[in-house]
């Protein structure tokens, strides 16, 4: 680690930190926390500090509600758009245990796992995501629309770009915090924005995509806007994915590239794609876990919608881009920013090692969106249409209780469903305008 349990109390004294968040992610990757007071640092440097799980989704059962916070002091940062006197600092937990084992259900420990497991056989993943949201206004209550009289579209500048000093803003802050950001841009539909990281190890990226989140939200508000991470806020537009580019190394070395090859890109490289593809419909519900999700996976809005690996077409669900030697990477297209990052990347990490593991070769490959005929003609796949067939899909996989544990996947099965039964009892606008005249 980077800093000692002193260095973290000297630090909170030196920088006159008067609040301590104590922040961690439940099953859903909705960032939690308590915060306590400056004097009580200590103990929970000293893993004292409690929380009641039973209202935590995934987390603890209800026969021990007690949830240990074990702060993983790599994490402390003091929140930027906090007050600069008495500020307010946060630390990421782990999850414990009464009888000090790490709660099994935990996402972050799931991932931990899952490194571990790959660094076990001399791999270590790094991790390049691209997110986009949309910022929209607020009504005169300070609700949340749907709303923005913005008209730009990719990579527009001021003055159409009206999210421009929001997004400067947030760059800022995330850079403050200690993350390193590569880029950002005002994505193809109006009121959308991307934000991209440099890479990092794996772990240390998804913490980082929960910080990205709870600022990118701040931030916005602070503008008069909402940041929203929905998946597809509007129908006819660009909806927002999360794409996350791999690369896997091994003694230092990225074990995707292959000089002497052509393309430059090893047989590893084409086998993790091959794991990709091969599980990308059982942990669909993982990548992308709510119901509009499923809204942006259609064609005509640069969304995967085949499973197929391609170098150019956005319809694919893999793609690798044209940066090679040590930047080669594989890009993942389908997860959206509503996903728990941690099971994202626990997933992948483990579908990609699995293809390298049986060495399955990714046979269907795409230069061209395919009409659903020729999609037809040469079998090839899609990811499942909605929320309901993905949860179908996981729990009749037997590979993803092995990655996330059975109590894990019935637990998250059995939230899922209820989802999707809430969802379809709805009577919509769309049935409303459709049949309320007509029938
Ligand atoms: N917004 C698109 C999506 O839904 C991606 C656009 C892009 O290629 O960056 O995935
Ligand atoms: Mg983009
Ligand atoms: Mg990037």
């Amino acid at each position: 680690g980077n800093y000692t349990r002193e260095e973290v109390l000297q630090m909170a004294e030196d920088e006159d930190v008067e609040f301590i968040r104590l922040q961690f992610t439940d099953m859903f990757g909705t960032l939690k926390n308590i915060a306590i007071t400056a004097r009580e640092l200590p103990r929970a440097l000293n893993n004292e500090c409690v929380v009641d799980g039973s209202f935590i989704a995934g987390i603890a059962g209800e026969k021990e509600p007690d949830m240990y916070l074990y702060p993983d002091l790599d994490t402390f940062t003091i929140l930027p758009w906090r007050p600069q006197q008495g500020k307010v600092a946060r630390l990421l937990c782990d999850i414990y245990t009464p009888d000090g084992k790490p709660n099994e259900r935990s996402s972050r420990y799931i991932l931990e796992r899952t490194a571990a497991m790959a660094e076990q056989k001399g791999y270590t993943c790094y991790i390049d995501p691209e997110c986009e949201f949309f910022l929209f206004h607020t009504d005169d209550n300070g609700v949340p629309t749907t709303l923005t009289h913005e008209k730009a579209g990719y990579l527009d500048i001021s003055p159409v770009d009206l999210g421009e000093n929001a997004r400067r803003d947030m760059v800022l802050n995330l850079e403050d915090m200690g993350m390193e950001i590569e880029s950002s841009h005002h994505e193809t539909a109006p009121a959308q924005h991307e934000i991209d990281f440099r890479c990092d190890e794996i772990r240390k990226m998804a913490d980082h995509i929960m910080t990205f989140k709870m600022a990118v939200r701040t931030i916005a508000k602070r503008h008069g806007l909402h940041a929203t991470f929905m998946p597809k806020p509007k129908v006819d537009a660009n909806g927002s994915g999360m794409h996350i580019r791999f690369s896997l190394f091994k003694e230092g070395r990225n074990i995707f590239v292959d000089p002497k090859n052509p393309q430059e890109l090893s047989e590893d490289a084409y086998y993790f794609v091959g794991g990709l593809l091969a599980h990308s419909r059982e942990m669909a519900v993982i990548t992308n876990p709510v119901v509009n999700s499923y809204k942006r996976l259609v064609p005509g809005y640069e969304a995967p919608t085949e499973l197929t690996w391609t170098t150019n077409n956005q319809n694919s669900l893999i793609r690798i881009p044209g940066a090679r030697g040590e930047h080669t990477g594989i890009e993942l297209r389908s997860p959206d920013a509503a996903a728990n990052p941690y099971l994202v990347f626990a997933c992948c990490l483990a579908a990609g090692l699995d293809g390298i593991e049986k060495k399955t070769y990714p046979t269907k490959s795409s230069n061209r969106s395919m009409s659903e005929s020729d999609q037809k003609a040469m079998n090839i796949g899609n990811l499942p249409e909605n929320l309901c067939e993905a949860v179908e899909e996981f729990e009749n996989s037997q590979w993803m209780k092995e990655i996330l544990g059975k109590e894990f996947c019935e637990e998250y099965t059995a939230a899922k469903k209820k989802e999707w039964l809430r969802y379809t009892r709805q009577v919509t606008q769309w049935e409303i305008e459709e049949y309320l005249y007509r029938i």
